[in-house]
């Protein structure tokens, strides 16, 4: 967690709204909960502690006298520090405590990310010696990718156990210099420093308090600038030099291709259009063309048999055809609005409209073609077909991944949130209830919630109908603009 986002939330509560979380921030939030819940259940003797504020600590100081066998959320306040642990466990034999701490994720292997989860154990390893709790061992529970659900859920084979001791002792003095350091940066009465380090860093690394800790970067600027993020060298030398304006970026900065494009289009108001590479990625489509859509759910928790920890449910598609270049457009679309699994129909139904002859046009092809894989995995009687949907798909993306077709509108995007109102009047998501994919997973999951009433559902369902068509409607709209243009 970023200290100056911590200072902020703590000293500038009038800047609240700037920390709310998204509807899919939010759902993250509630299956991170629900993944502490079942894993809870590996220690069933387990206590937890519901109060809160000062009751909660002395409820934890008595379950740890009480030689509780595990007790969650346990609540550590010491030198001005606190600590929640997700699972303290009683080690009988050793007279001392282990601590566990849950991530509802699937792998802890990634680099930036293991390091993140040690620290926060070792924080809590340094509170808990503090305020004199004898500890034993550091584990992280993690869920486990390999786990496939039948039947009930399996508690045991659903997550994985990891050994961190030796890790956490040794990063205990680098932890402990940190926490001293927070300390005094975040009980300092002014603001900590007039900037924040997110200056060097992307356009999606940022906070939404970035604006109000560096006033001085316009809202579309370097940050802006494609993959910069991945170039800190580049953009550490524009800060350095105090260029923030797309305006004002030297000829001497050693940008890439994509970004000078970006750029000139920018400062010439005026798109890059190569015609003749966009005509040969049109005369390459054969007809129907099937413009194809999914949205899906990937819940931390397998919901039915056949899925692993995230793997995506696919509880809707939208399918437009073209048969003939000027023909009708055709729509066929199928939403899940059950509690259930909709993979067989959906296979079904996908079989059953495109055919073995056309173009299947998708935007961002890896993730459709990923979801017919895992579709034909669950569907083995559709896996053949879908196999050969993979085959036939085109990605309508790579025109202006290509730099085919670079507007300045774009801003160096190439979503079809960003394209669509660059080249198609009078379509937009923006004007939807729902506008993009983490909306359409969170309204589904409201809407198959029991406790949903029937008019939240047939409002729910309209509203992701609505948006899926759109994105295929979106796709076929920009498919006629390129072949109006290229021909
Ligand atoms: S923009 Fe980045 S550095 Fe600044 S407060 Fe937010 S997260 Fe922290």
């Amino acid at each position: 967690m970023c200290p100056k986002n911590i200072w902020l939330k703590l000293h500038r509560p009038e800047l609240a709204s700037q920390f709310a979380l998204s509807a899919f921030e939010l759902q993250l939030a509630e299956q991170g909960n629900e993944v502490e819940e079942y894993a809870r259940k590996l220690f069933p003797e387990g206590v937890l502690v519901t109060k809160t504020r000062d009751e909660a600590v002395q409820e934890t100081e008595q379950l740890i006298t009480l030689k509780t066998p595990a007790i969650f959320q346990a609540t550590i306040v010491v030198d001005g520090f606190i600590a929640k642990n997700d699972a303290l466990v009683y080690d009988e034999k050793n007279a001392c405590w282990d601590l566990y701490e849950i991530k509802g994720t699937n792998s802890i292997k990634e680099e930036g990310k293991l390091r993140d989860h040690i620290d926060d154990l070792t924080f809590q390893a340094s509170v808990l010696k503090r305020a004199n709790v004898k500890t034993g061992k550091f584990f992280i529970l993690h869920l486990n990718k390999e786990y496939v659900r039948i039947g009930d859920l399996d508690i045991e084979e659903l997550f994985a156990i990891e050994d961190m001791t030796e890790k956490v002792v040794a990063r205990l003095p680098q932890v402990e210099e940190q926490m001293g350091a927070a300390k005094y940066h975040l009980t300092q009465e002014d603001e900590p420093m007039k900037g924040c380090d997110c200056i060097y860093a992307g356009r999606s690394a940022h906070c939404s308090t970035f604006k109000h800790s560096n006033p001085q970067v316009p809202e579309y600027s370097i940050h802006d600038l494609a993959r910069i993020g991945s170039s800190k060298k580049k953009l550490a030398t524009l800060v350095e030099r105090e260029v923030f304006s797309l305006d004002d970026v030297p000829a001497d900065v050693d940008l890439s291709d994509i970004q000078l494009n970006q750029l000139l289009v920018y400062r010439n108001q005026k798109p890059i259009i190569d015609l003749d590479a966009i005509r040969t990625e049109i005369e390459a489509l054969i007809f129907p063309l099937y413009f194809l859509d999914y949205e899906t759910f990937a819940p931390a928790i397998p919901m039915f048999n056949g899925f692993s920890p995230y793997k995506r449910i696919p509880f809707q598609f939208s399918l437009h055809i073209l048969d003939t270049p000027d023909g009708e457009l055709r729509h066929v679309e199928y939403l899940h609005e059950e509690r259930s699994d909709p993979s067989e129909k959906v296979a079904q139904m996908l079989v059953e409209h495109i055919m073995p002859k056309g173009s299947v046009i998708s935007w961002n092809k890896s993730f459709e073609q990923g979801v017919n894989r895992e579709l034909g995995l669950r569907q083995p009687e559709s896996r053949i077909a879908l196999e050969r949907m993979n085959e036939q798909m085109y990605d309508l993306r790579d025109v202006f991944q290509k730099q085919y077709y670079v507007h300045p509108d774009f801003r160096g995007k190439t979503s079809i949130k960003k394209v669509l109102p660059a080249l198609v009047e009078g379509v937009r998501h923006a004007d939807l209830d729902i506008s993009e994919g983490g909306a359409a997973s969170d309204a589904w999951w409201q809407m198959i919630s029991p406790t949903a009433t029937a008019t939240e559902r047939t409002k729910i369902a309209k509203g992701l109908r609505t948006y899926c068509e759109l994105d295929t409607y979106a796709m076929c709209q920009i498919w006629k603009h390129l072949r109006d243009l290229a021909f």
